[in-house]
């Protein structure tokens, strides 16, 4: 329905060749090739920039990796339903299952994608015009899609700059393997659901005289509620689709925003007494060379890494709006209905943290909201090819 309009034209004075094209999506994740998949039905012609390879983040997470959503959730809506990640509906993924399964999604999608390339700035020109920059290219679009991830930017205590240089740190999305960690102690710092599956790794490769964590207040869920697995009770009480702006909704959201997503056993003091790794409270700052804890316990840092599985957080940076306070909140936040975001036209949002439902940002979630946010751009489209 609508022409690729493909014009390669040479800026006066600059490298970069213009490229024209309806929708640029930025993000080649589970939000970006849902979000090429809805574009191919509608035939609306698009381009994906992605900076490392389709669906990155599942490749790159840590040896011995498993979801914390069974696999009867991690199912994207392009493909058939009847294939689901390691042949085992009620299981948790490995990381090798996940890639597996979305290597088939890629290949069912075939998505126009540029890989290896990085957006490092996005513009709006007018009313529903925007450009994009690569470092060769400039994508002159009507619509440009963020799928960049609800959990781009590792996020650590402020307080953690004082710590002495000389003790290791790294993050959880640094975080490969044990290995890694060349010290004969470590201190894991949050016990959500990347800092318990971590710690029980570590614990288990044997290769550390003693494991720390300082604990976090994360909600922990039983794995099973009357016989019933719990996501699947949750699931038939429609919990996954509760909507942001909708009573329970709001009050479940402000619960998991405060104290971070809900985790499952193994927890904490299965670990104390299992492995015997030494349980803190909150990281809270240093005095010294001691690390402080809420519970007013400290550790020293003699041959210690400090690996931080303190979450993540959004960045939007990129984006430059003519009119930034209507666009953003404080926090550089989108303000947007469903990932439409009113105040610049032809800006949109998939993969955000909550963005429509508790689901939005997880791999069950997301389809719904790239699928919505298609049908939005279609229809502006169609009003400016019809008006
Ligand atoms: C440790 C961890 C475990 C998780 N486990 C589960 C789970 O078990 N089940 C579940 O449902 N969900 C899980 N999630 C949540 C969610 O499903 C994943 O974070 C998922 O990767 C989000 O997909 P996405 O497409 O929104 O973002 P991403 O997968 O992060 O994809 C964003 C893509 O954008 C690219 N990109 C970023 N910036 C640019 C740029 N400027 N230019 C070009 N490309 C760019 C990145 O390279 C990346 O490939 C987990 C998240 C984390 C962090």
């Amino acid at each position: 329905m609508f022409t690729a309009m493909k014009e390669d034209r040479r800026v006066m004075g600059d490298t970069q060749k213009t490229e024209l094209v309806d929708v640029v999506v930025v993000g080649g994740g589970q939000a970006g090739i849902s979000v090429s998949y809805y574009l191919q039905q509608r035939q609306i012609s698009h381009i994906v920039l992605e900076r490392d390879r389709a669906f990155s983040s599942w490749h790159n997470r840590w040896d011995g990796f498993h979801a914390n959503t069974p696999n009867w959730m991690n199912t994207l809506p392009i493909i058939d339903k009847s294939n689901i990640p390691a042949n085992d509906p009620d299981g948790f993924a490995t990381r090798e299952a996940l890639v597996d399964y979305f290597e088939k999604c890629l290949e069912a999608v075939n998505p126009p994608i540029r890989t290896n390339t990085e957006v490092h700035k996005i513009t709006q020109l007018g009313e529903g015009i925007w450009k994009v920059y690569t470092h060769d290219t400039i994508y002159e679009t009507k619509s440009v899609v963020i799928c960049v991830g609800a959990m781009s930017t590792p996020r650590v205590p402020k307080s953690a700059v004082d710590i002495l240089n000389s003790v290791p740190q790294l993050h959880s999305c640094e975080y490969q393997n044990p290995a890694q960690i060349a010290t004969k102690s470590v201190l894991l710092v949050g016990s959500g659901s990347s800092g318990v599956q971590i710690c029980k790794l570590l614990c288990q490769s044997g290769r550390f005289e003693q494991i720390h964590l300082a604990v976090s207040s994360v909600v922990v869920l039983p794995e099973r509620f009357l016989g019933i697995q719990i996501h699947k009770f949750l699931h038939f009480f429609g919990l996954f689709d509760w909507r942001t702006d909708s009573i329970l909704g709001k009050l479940m959201y402000s619960n998991l925003e405060s104290k971070g997503d809900a985790i499952m056993r193994p927890i904490p003091s299965d670990f104390a007494k299992l492995y015997g790794v030494q349980l803190y409270g909150k990281f809270i700052g240093t005095d010294g060379s001691l690390l402080c804890f809420s519970d007013g316990r400290t550790l020293g840092t003699d041959d210690l890494t400090i690996l931080w599985c303190t979450g993540f957080r959004g960045d939007y940076a990129l984006i430059e709006t003519r009119d930034r306070e209507a666009v953003f909140d404080k926090a550089g936040y989108p303000n947007h209905v469903r990932g439409v975001v009113d105040a610049a036209s032809g800006l949109y949002f998939v993969g955000l943290r909550y963005q429509h439902t508790v689901a939005s940002h997880d791999i069950y979630g997301v389809g719904k909201d790239a699928k919505y946010v298609v049908d939005h751009i279609h229809s502006r489209l169609s009003d400016r090819v019809t008006g």
